[in-house]
């Protein structure tokens, strides 16, 4: 038996045999096509050559926006390979003369003239063969997609095993049949961590030994103990069939009751559910949360790969309000750029360069305005299906705020002349997530009708470490704490609502200095809910408001977690004594 540690970021546990993906190694179907299939093929090929297209093109506007004329010219580059007369004719070719089906004709003629390029010594040659290999990706994704070899394919109950997982693998593997995902780069506020956890896929990330699990027939992942069991004797492996039988019916048990109001001591203490995909929202008893606290509409471009134009935002909006039932549904405008616009336009260059770090949230919305006007409008349509709000992503100048809000009374005065009904109160919320907005709270308290903080990237923000590998200890952090509190007083000063929606509020530790520190609305997924309302049940706020002095002079982040684990503890008991 050997044991393999790693870092949780989804809990579960799951047995079953691996499934090794490699990104961009597409399984290309080495079948051949009857004759009459051969129209279709040659109309898959012009479909897929055009998607990508039109994805290489969006992305040179934004390159032109963000960076500068060198780098458009590498698209351009990828555009001129991606419509070379010569490569078509000669795929055209080979799907007619050796009927081979067209992802196999296209791979095959790409792969030759990769080979050619590879083995010159020009340096113009070598970065054409860099470009020649990242259109053959986007290309053969735009096949396999297309002809349903959904990418990556597992066929049979499997535990994902990759290097590393972004957010769009985890959307299309939570339909397939994926028990478990290890990886090796992975970090719990990461969007693919959040994503595992809402669609509850036990996840383990920072396996350093990736390599010795390759090649495993069957093993246990116990992402609650951060482990890994290779070659497990009976009876652990009795014991494990237990639990996954256990843990497979908890994942079904929707939240029983209602949701929790207020503390032990009978303070207020709302919650609200984040969430990102209808499905979600339609899987859940709306009575057991008090509203959605945060809707990721960007979730859904990544789903499908593309912007939704206003009509399909406006359906999907309308069905997320309608199944709440009247509770309210906060809306954020999209939140592209760092992890989840990258992986929405697959670039390999872009992943390992990180150009677009510094970009994202409302300001690529106001640097593209017909793109926040459509979603304005469809937002405000579909409010009269019930209560919404409205959030702005990644604020960082009182500027911004001003900008929207004239772009959304324009959008009021246009669908009042169209004659479109839509709700005459919505509020309009700004996310406290970045370093700029620190500085300038006061200012924008008067500005808008609530706070809400995104602790995910506040934090990167904040103490500098990265989203995609940064560990659960940022939410101890007493820069944190001393950062929330800051903004809860702002907030006060103004009488406006402050919420926590970013990963911090579902951590039952860190919940506690967050109430001491005066939060008294979270949003968090629908996986921790059950945890989340139990600590607020269970916690006498008045209580746990004596440690806010000391949590906000700690110095370090060990402190900071030993003083709210005993606080825990201290409040557990006193809950069980009553
Ligand atoms: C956050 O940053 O905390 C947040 C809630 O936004 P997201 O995780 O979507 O970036
Ligand atoms: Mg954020």
């Amino acid at each position: 038996m050997k044991i393999i540690k790693g870092v949780k970021i989804s809990p579960g546990v799951a047995i079953g045999p691996i499934y090794y993906f490699e990104r961009y190694k597409f399984p290309i179907p080495k079948t051949y096509i009857k004759s009459e299939e051969r129209d279709n093929e040659l109309l898959r090929l012009k479909r897929a050559t055009s998607k990508a297209a039109g994805e290489l093109s969006q992305l040179r506007e934004l390159v032109l926006d963000h960076l500068d004329e060198g780098h458009a010219r590498m698209i351009d580059a990828q555009l001129m390979a991606l419509t070379d007369e010569e490569v078509i004719k000669e795929v055209k070719k080979v799907i007619q003369e050796e009927r081979k089906n067209v992802t196999w004709a296209y791979f095959d003629v790409m792969t030759q003239y990769e080979k050619a390029l590879e083995k010159t010594l020009y340096i113009y040659h070598k970065e054409r063969y860099i470009d020649l290999r990242d259109v053959k990706k986007r290309v053969i994704h735009h096949l396999s997609a297309e002809k349903q070899y959904t990418v990556p394919d597992l066929t049979e109950p499997s535990i994902f095993v990759s290097k590393r997982i972004s957010p769009s693998d985890i959307i299309h593997i939570h339909h397939l049949n994926t028990i478990g995902i290890i990886t090796e780069i992975g970090g719990f506020d990461s969007h693919s961590g959040i994503l595992a956890r809402a669609f509850r896929i036990p996840y383990l990330s920072n396996v350093l030994e990736i390599d010795k699990i390759i090649g495993t027939e069957q093993l246990i992942l116990d992402a609650d103990e951060e482990k890994i069991i290779l070659d497990a004797n009976k009876n652990i492996m009795k014991e494990y069939e237990k639990r996954v039988r256990q843990f497979s019916i908890s994942k079904k048990k929707s939240l029983a009751g209602h949701a929790v109001y207020e503390s032990r001591d009978g303070l207020p203490f709302h919650i609200f559910m984040n969430a990102g995909f209808l499905s979600e929202v339609e899987a859940i008893e709306p009575s057991s949360v008090q509203g959605i606290g945060l809707f990721r509409t960007e979730y859904q471009c990544i789903e499908s790969n593309s912007i939704p134009d206003e009509d399909d935002q406006y359906e999907t909006y309308s069905k997320v309000i309608k199944n709440m039932s009247g509770l309210p549904v906060t809306f954020r405008t999209f939140d592209f750029g760092r992890d989840k616009f990258i992986d929405m336009l697959d670039l390999e260059m872009f992943h390992q360069d990180q150009l677009f770090d510094d970009w994202g949230g409302i300001s690529f919305c106001l640097e593209n305005p017909s793109l926040l006007t459509s979603q304005l409008r469809a937002f405000l349509r579909s409010s009269v299906h019930g209560p919404i709000q409205i959030m702005l992503p990644m604020v960082s100048s009182v500027d911004e705020v001003l900008k929207c809000k004239e772009i959304l009374r324009n959008v009021q005065i246009e669908l009042r002349e169209e004659g479109i009904a839509f709700r005459k109160k919505i509020n309009l919320g700004a996310m406290i997530e970045t370093k700029d907005v620190m500085q300038i709270l006061d200012d924008l308290a008067r500005e808008v009708d609530f706070f809400s903080i995104g602790t995910n990237d506040l934090s990167l923000y904040l103490i500098g470490s990265e989203r995609k590998s940064s560990l659960i200890k940022n939410h101890y952090h007493p820069v944190m704490f001393q950062a929330i509190s800051k903004i809860v007083e702002s907030a006060k000063r103004y009488q406006i609502p402050v919420n926590v929606c970013g990963e911090m509020g579902a951590d039952p530790y860190a919940l506690i200095g967050l109430a001491a520190i005066g939060i008294r609305d979270i949003s968090v997924s629908y996986s921790a809910l059950q945890q989340v309302a139990e600590v607020v049940g269970n916690i006498s706020i008045r209580e746990v408001e004596l440690i806010a002095d000391e949590l906000l002079s700690a110095e370090d982040t060990i402190e900071i977690y030993t003083m709210l684990k005993n606080c825990l503890l201290y409040t557990s008991d006193a809950a069980d004594e009553l």
